[in-house]
């Protein structure tokens, strides 16, 4: 990285990198917070970005804010998300290669608001015709579209987004963007049918309700309150102050419109979300024998029209189980229970896959045919580490692709590194760290991993349990160093995730088994267009069995994985400053227990490693040429003879820095200090 000094006044230090006492998690923080309560949210380390959330309205972010970072060396200025994102575009405008730029951090942390105003800087900041301002609008508004059916309203974050999100922007040779492609990671669908208290169903189903004209809601047999709805109102949080659905539902409808929606897929997709609403208010009764029965059925035939499936199709289906027997099928009816979960199943199935249509249709919209050249900056905003008192089936889904991630961020870290000093001629020097490929493998590896042995229990419905899931773990891997569970946790180790994640094997396997008729066979007689593609067959689905959630997910972080590994990455951490919310406020209990799951201690050891701080000879002597007689005012000579003689001068000891083909390495941020030091004095 190249690097440059800080007076390390009030504002601290705006690289960490440079931070003298760098090994300590305390000056870490206290760094942190100094500027912080400066409103200075952004901190380096290295090129990596640390941005703590304000919950205020900065104004770092006008126009006027953008044309001063355009086109500057990243260390001139404060630190800012332009600066990474004209670092990034610069980079790849110069090297003519492809980047990726991670956002992580927990929920609220900022990662989502971090993604627009990258995505704004390039929208505004790249050269522009007209002809390619349909792209770049399609881009903008594919945002408020994707919220409104994949952000909720949660405990953590008024707009949260329930899916990983990645984004690539297509550059053309001249820095146009002129093409975009999302790809999104697990949807949390089981929101469509629950929420914890306080929280709410995805945005989409309040703007619908609240702010559909009367027309349409007619159309769709929908009432205008939100209160008619039981998939809307289990926790009486429908309004909420800090969101207006009314004026949402204006951004969303015209943002449809701008991304190449017709009037017919509008109407299929309104019909799909009503449906859903519909079917959350069909009701099951017990007959005499406790078989579910459903006699009054408004709703259903409501679901039925929106659909376009036949209502005793779908009676059939929510009611009972089509067992596949030799020669024929026999028809087993459901209790009432097994018809809601059978309910709900279908609702969640539903809806995940519109969303998934909807993603492939805003790509359409963005797609570039143009077969010229082009260079990408993928946007990834992810969830990152989540460590609760009680942790689910997801925060396992979530940890381990954070795993996956920092093992990506350790490879090309190290490789990159390594390039570099090998351009420079510069021995490569062993780096000491941990390495978390044994965790990804423990989770991972095939027939050994935690998801293979999940994948043999889910092939014994009935018969496994969580119980006998955890036996078959530590059977298998109890003697491994870093499973522990509440069970052998013995060696005080804190993480006790993989016992929480025995608790959600049940649902895994009963899903796979009940929903399948339902979800599947019914749906692909659906008139509804939208529905008949989200459902429609692929060759090999009846005869192989369904990949468990584990599996899928895993299979799409190898994808990730390997898109992100040929690509230049840049890193941006996201901390949240409090949990409620309040401006200007910094919680150092919860601010470290980020910077410890977020591996940012890890990453600045990674990063000083070797050398802390290097610098172009040019550069270098530009800066630090007044310190010596010799050099100043000017050096005529070779710039890399000017530095090793101004450095003899500083008194540099031969092991503190390294000269290399085109810039001077310097191990340790305190010998640059004094420099800068005297700098500052003279
Ligand atoms: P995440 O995507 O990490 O869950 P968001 O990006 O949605 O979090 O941010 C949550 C909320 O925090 C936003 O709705 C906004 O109110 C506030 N916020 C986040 N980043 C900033 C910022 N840079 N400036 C001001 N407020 C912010
Ligand atoms: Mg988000």
């Amino acid at each position: 990285m190249e690097g440059a000094l800080t007076a390390r006044d009030r504002v601290g230090i705006q690289d960490f990198v440079l931070l003298d006492t760098h090994t300590s998690e305390t000056a870490f923080l206290g760094n942190l917070k100094k500027r912080f309560s400066e409103d200075l949210i952004y901190t380096y380390i290295g090129t990596l970005l640390v941005s703590v959330n304000p919950y205020k309205e900065l104004d770092i972010y006008s126009k006027k804010q953008m044309d001063i970072y355009m086109g500057v060396n990243f260390f001139e200025l404060p630190p800012h998300i332009y600066a990474l994102a004209d670092n990034a575009y610069h980079t790849m405008m110069a090297e003519a290669n492809n980047h990726f730029i991670l956002i992580s951090g927990e929920s609220g942390a900022g990662k989502t608001e971090a993604s627009k105003k990258i995505l704004q800087y390039y929208a505004v900041s790249c050269p522009s015709t007209t002809l390619l301002d349909s792209v770049r609008d399609r881009m903008l508004v594919s945002n408020p579209v994707l919220e409104a059916f994949g952000n909720a309203k949660t405990l953590k974050n008024d707009n949260s987004s329930r899916f990983g999100k990645y984004m690539d922007i297509q550059f053309d040779i001249q820095g146009d963007a002129v093409g975009g492609h999302i790809l999104s990671y697990l949807l949390e669908k089981s929101r469509v049918v629950h929420q914890n208290h306080g929280e709410r169903n995805f945005h989409i189903f309040y703007q619908l309700v609240e702010g559909g004209e009367e027309d349409l809601l007619h159309q769709l047999g929908l009432e205008s309150n939100c209160q008619h709805y039981s998939y809307l109102v289990q926790n009486e949080c429908a309004n909420v102050t800090s969101i207006n659905d009314k004026n949402d539902w204006k951004t969303v409808r015209n943002a449809l419109s701008v991304i190449d929606f017709d009037e017919s897929d509008i109407q299929h997709l309104f019909g799909i979300i009503a449906s859903v609403l519909h079917l959350g208010n069909v009701q099951f009764e017990a007959d005499s024998k406790g078989y579910a029965t459903l006699n009054k059925n408004t709703e259903l035939r409501w679901v039925s029209t929106l659909l376009g499936i036949n209502v005793q199709v779908l009676q059939e289906g929510l009611t009972y189980r089509k067992i596949e027997a030799k020669t024929d099928e026999v028809l087993s009816p459901f209790t009432v229970d097994h018809a809601i979960y059978a309910r709900n199943a279908l609702a969640k199935a539903i809806y995940g896959r519109t969303f998934t249509w909807l993603v492939n249709k805003i790509n359409d919209s963005m797609e570039n045919k143009e077969p010229s050249r082009k260079t990408v900056i993928g946007l990834l905003d992810i969830y990152g580490f989540e460590v609760f008192y009680v942790n689910s089936f997801e925060q396992f889904c979530i940890n381990y692709c954070n795993e996956k991630l920092q093992q990506l961020f350790i490879q090309l870290t190290l490789k990159s590194e390594q390039e570099e000093y090998e351009a420079e001629g510069i021995g490569w020097e062993p780096v000491q760290f941990f390495n978390n490929k044994i965790i990804c493998d423990l989770v991972e590896e095939k027939h050994l991993g935690i998801i293979s042995v999940l994948d043999e229990e889910c092939l014994r419905p009935g018969e496994a349990t969580d119980f006998t899931f955890l036996e078959k773990l530590e059977e298998k891997m109890g003697s491994h160093p870093h499973f522990i569970t509440s069970v052998n946790n013995t060696r005080g180790g804190e993480c006790s995730e993989f016992a929480q994640l025995v608790l959600s094997i049940h649902c895994v396997c009963v899903c796979v088994c009940v929903c399948v008729y339902v979800c599947t066979q019914v749906m692909r007689q659906s008139k509804n267009a939208i529905v008949r593609e989200c459902f429609a067959s692929t060759e090999s689905d009846s005869r192989r069995r369904p990949e468990t959630v584990a599996s899928q997910f895993k299979s799409s972080l190898l994808g990730l994985t390997d898109i992100l590994m040929s690509k230049e990455p840049w890193y941006v951490r996201c901390l949240k400053s409090n949990e409620s919310k309040q401006p200007g406020r910094f919680d150092d209990v919860l601010v470290r227990h980020q910077v410890k799951y977020l591996g940012l201690m890890e990453h600045l050891r990674v990063r000083r490693a070797g050398f802390a701080y290097r610098r172009r000879y040019e550069l270098f002597l530009q800066r630090y040429k007044p310190l010596c007689p010799a050099t100043w005012p000017h050096w005529r000579g070779v710039a890399a003879e000017g530095v090793e003689v101004l450095v003899q001068h500083l008194g540099y000891l031969p092991d503190e820095y390294k000269m290399g083909r085109t810039k001077i390495f310097i191990r340790h941020p305190r010998t640059l200090f004094a420099t800068e030091d005297a700098f500052e004095v003279c």
